[in-house]
């Protein structure tokens, strides 16, 4: 629940496509009113209901490159053949509020993110309150059912999530945690106790 007197955390969450991280970070988001949402760039376009300027800040190619240009990206990735991007500056302004912020990027971005990370002074709030999180699937099974479950991709795109799935599994080891999202309640639960734990509130 919120609180000032918490640490103020960087959280970044990975995990394959249809592994539930979205439901996570949007129950996450109810229920720790300090946690902000990193809404990142993309030149994808809107899936299902997505909207511009919630779930991504939806450009075009030629407005992408020129915030790449302006060097406005913390992180930025091709990700299943389309960019995606994590603006600094709101990353930055959330964090001297006192506040949390919560990512939702690849293991190419993370990375990224955790070599910028190192760089900076061990005070600073980015490097201070820096956590990161693979979730994984129980099973690839499982993978491939909520994926289809989900009904937003074509089955090419789904194929495609698919293989990239295995790469991005074979580099959980580089979080520093990992939960696996085989019952949903039990996955939260552990994420809760983490950020708790993280920001001090036990
Ligand atoms: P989706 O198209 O399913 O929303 O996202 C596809 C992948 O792009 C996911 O793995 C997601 O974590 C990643 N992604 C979303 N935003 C960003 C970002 O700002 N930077 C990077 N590197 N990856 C992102």
């Amino acid at each position: 629940m919120q609180s000032k007197n918490t640490k103020p955390l960087f959280i970044v969450m990975s995990a394959p496509s249809g592994c539930g991280k979205s439901t996570l970070i949007d129950m996450l988001l109810q229920e720790y009113h300090d946690l902000q949402y990193s809404i990142s760039c993309t030149t994808r376009a809107p899936r299902g209901e997505e909207e511009d300027g919630i779930d991504y800040h939806f450009l075009t190619v030629e407005r992408f490159r020129e915030l790449l240009a302006e060097n406005a990206f913390l992180e930025y990735a091709e990700v299943h053949g389309n960019y995606y991007g994590t603006l600094k500056q709101p990353i930055v302004e959330v964090l001297a509020e006192g506040n949390s912020m919560i990512l939702d990027i690849d293991v190419v971005g993370a990375a990224k993110v955790r070599d910028y990370v190192k760089r900076l002074p061990p005070d600073d709030p980015l490097r201070a309150g820096y956590a990161d999180i693979f979730i994984n699937p129980p099973d690839f099974q499982t993978l491939r059912e909520r994926l289809e479950r989900r009904g937003t991709d074509s089955p090419d795109v789904i194929e495609r999530r698919l293989a990239n799935a295995e790469g991005e599994m074979a580099r959980a080891g580089e979080y520093m945690y990992q939960v696996t999202n085989g019952d949903l309640g039990m996955a939260y639960r552990k994420l809760c106790d983490l950020i708790d734990v993280l920001s001090g509130r036990m």
